[in-house]
């Protein structure tokens, strides 16, 4: 005998969730720099006032042409007023920012290759501030395609301007009055480069942290949805223990006294067990495979029920449960196997919750009007506290010894499948009644929107 070579694992998938941790990095990250845009928008016009107003005065005393000292002048104004714009549009729409910061360092560009472009090109003291406004982007948008577009966009415009007449691009300072303006030119360089660059650090390192968080919360969740799901498996073991010790007592039982008069009584005992072994493992794997697709096709679903009913027969009678049926033909489309499953899972609810000489009524027939169809299945059983008819519905949500808490969401999830509602009313003490409403073809709807319950003292005992 040899045994088969244990089958390579699959590498593990990192690709998705990397490239989902940088969109949400970033985003982030971006978010957390626009919103201080507004002061930084701020401090660059303040410190622009000053620097513009400083080599305007020195154009002016160098009797540099006042049109051009009056351009840039003109220039930086609609600059800062397009930022102010940006900014406020954005702060309406925020899914728009990564466009809007996009555009604020494009405007800059504009605006600083207009002013090296009016006050002597390549020979203008503005010069090395045509740097800023191809570092900022890197250090804004990073491995971005934006950044490629902004650099550029930056070299088309100057060599545009290192193109240009040089009796387009106005005369050159006399040499003082150069070193006053490119010292202006310089700090101003500077100052918005660090307020910038300090800004999209401080950004980073929170961006970093809520990413962190962001990591730990999800770890966490999986953790717990892990330890539920293992907790399930121990519950549905624990479950299968009882019936399986039973039938083991009845089957050494039998075969001891194969022809004892009780033999028949408990091959019926051994066959009730194994049908509720049965029905617990369905309600486990019917869980782990919620929402699988699917398989719509033309049915009676006064059939389906019947074969539900007939699952659960067992159970009713060992408990001295009275069932009363009124089924009436309903034909709709829909997945048959599916649609019994989560009515097995009600019916046994109501099985559960009923005491012996109780009663189940169940009715099935279509809807009034639009074709669909109406089950309605109503116990004389304990009822549902207001306080349990709030959780109902939720993942492992259980009172009962043993529970799973996994049947009520899994007829949820066929339901919302199917298009269809379910309502839950219920008086403690006296009974329970699940109305499910399907349409007449699938038409899926959202889980959350199916159930609906109620504590009304309206609910009619089931005799
Ligand atoms: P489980 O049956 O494993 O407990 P379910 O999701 O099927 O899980 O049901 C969750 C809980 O809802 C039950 O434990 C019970 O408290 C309550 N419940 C559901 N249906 C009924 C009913 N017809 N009567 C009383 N309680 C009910
Ligand atoms: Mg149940």
């Amino acid at each position: 005998m040899s045994a088969e070579p244990p089958s390579p694992e699959p590498p593990a998938k990192v690709g998705p969730a990397l490239a989902e941790r940088a969109a949400v990095w970033r985003g982030t990250r971006t978010e957390l720099i626009m919103a201080t845009g507004r002061q930084n928008v701020v401090f660059m016009a303040s410190c622009g006032l000053v620097s513009m107003g400083l080599i305007s005065a020195v154009l002016l005393h160098a009797d540099y042409p006042t049109w051009r000292v009056l351009t840039s002048f003109v220039a930086w104004a609609t600059l800062v007023l397009a930022q102010f714009g940006v900014l406020h549009v954005v702060s309406r729409d925020k899914t728009r920012m990564e466009a809007a910061a996009f555009m604020m360092h494009g405007l800059a560009q504009v605006y600083l290759v207009t002013f090296v472009a009016v006050t002597g090109g390549l020979r203008s003291p503005m010069l090395p501030a045509l740097g800023t406004a191809s570092v900022v982007p890197v250090v804004f948008f990073g491995t971005q395609p934006a950044t490629r577009w902004l650099t550029a966009s930056m070299l088309v415009l100057f060599s545009l301007v290192a193109l240009l007449p040089t009796s387009w691009l106005g005369p050159a300072l006399p040499h003082d009055h150069f070193v006053a303006a490119a010292i202006v030119s310089f700090g101003w360089t500077i100052a918005i480069v660090t307020n910038f660059i300090t800004r999209v650090l401080a950004a980073t390192q929170d961006a970093a942290c809520a990413v962190d968080v962001l990591n730990e919360e999800r770890v966490a969740a999986a953790a717990e949805h892990a330890g539920r799901l293992q907790a399930v498996g121990a519950k549905v073991a624990h479950e299968l223990k009882n019936p399986l010790a039973s039938i083991k007592g009845l089957v050494q039982l039998v075969s001891r006294a194969p022809e004892a008069p009780r033999t028949k009584e408990r091959l019926e005992v051994m066959q009730a067990e194994i049908a509720r072994m049965e029905a617990i493992l369905a309600e486990y794997l019917s869980f782990s495979r919620p929402l699988e697709d699917l398989r719509p096709q033309a049915l009676d679903l006064a059939e389906v029920t019947g074969s539900a009913l007939a699952a659960v027969a067992g159970r009713m009678e060992s408990g001295r449960i009275s069932l009363h049926v009124d089924s009436r033909h309903t034909p709709i489309e829909g997945d048959p196997r599916r649609l019994k499953e989560a009515l097995l899972n009600v019916l046994s609810n109501a099985v559960e919750a009923t005491p012996a000489g109780g009663t189940i009524r169940v009715s099935v027939g279509p809807a009034n009007g639009g074709g669909g169809a109406n089950v309605e299945i109503q116990d004389s059983g304990r009822g549902i506290r207001p306080d349990d008819l709030v959780r109902l519905g939720t993942s492992y949500f259980t009172t009962r010894e043993g529970g799973t808490g996994l049947g009520v969401v899994l007829a949820t999830t066929v339901v919302a499948q199917h298009g269809g509602t379910m309502h839950y009313a219920s008086v403690l003490g006296r009974g329970t009644t699940v109305t499910i409403r399907v349409p007449a073809r699938p038409s899926p709807t959202a889980v959350a929107d199916v159930l609906t319950t109620s504590t009304a003292a309206s609910v009619e005992p089931a005799a």
